[in-house]
């Protein structure tokens, strides 16, 4: 019996892949859209915007609770040059 291989879809909250691990949509994960929504680019970019919407929102609540953490830390917070 074979395991079942992990499907390119995303985690939430955090918006990476599953089988990956790297931010979604990976490559296969944008192979597989396009072959599922062949022939119908409308219903593409509607199912892609409904997702943004979604990451959009949950990314800023993540990333609003490690400020919180980060502010609350008794360590001082280095921050790198760019
Ligand atoms: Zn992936």
């Amino acid at each position: 019996m074979s395991t079942p291989a992990r499907e390119h879809v995303p985690s939430r909250p955090t918006w990476r892949c599953r089988a990956c691990g790297i931010a979604w949509p990976c490559s296969p994960a944008k192979l597989r859209l396009l072959a599922e929504y062949r022939g119908n680019v409308p219903g593409l970019m509607i199912y892609l915007v409904t997702l943004r919407e979604e990451a959009i929102e949950q990314l800023a609540v993540e990333r609003s609770a490690k400020r919180r953490t980060c502010r609350g830390s008794t360590f001082p917070h280095i921050h790198r040059p760019r």
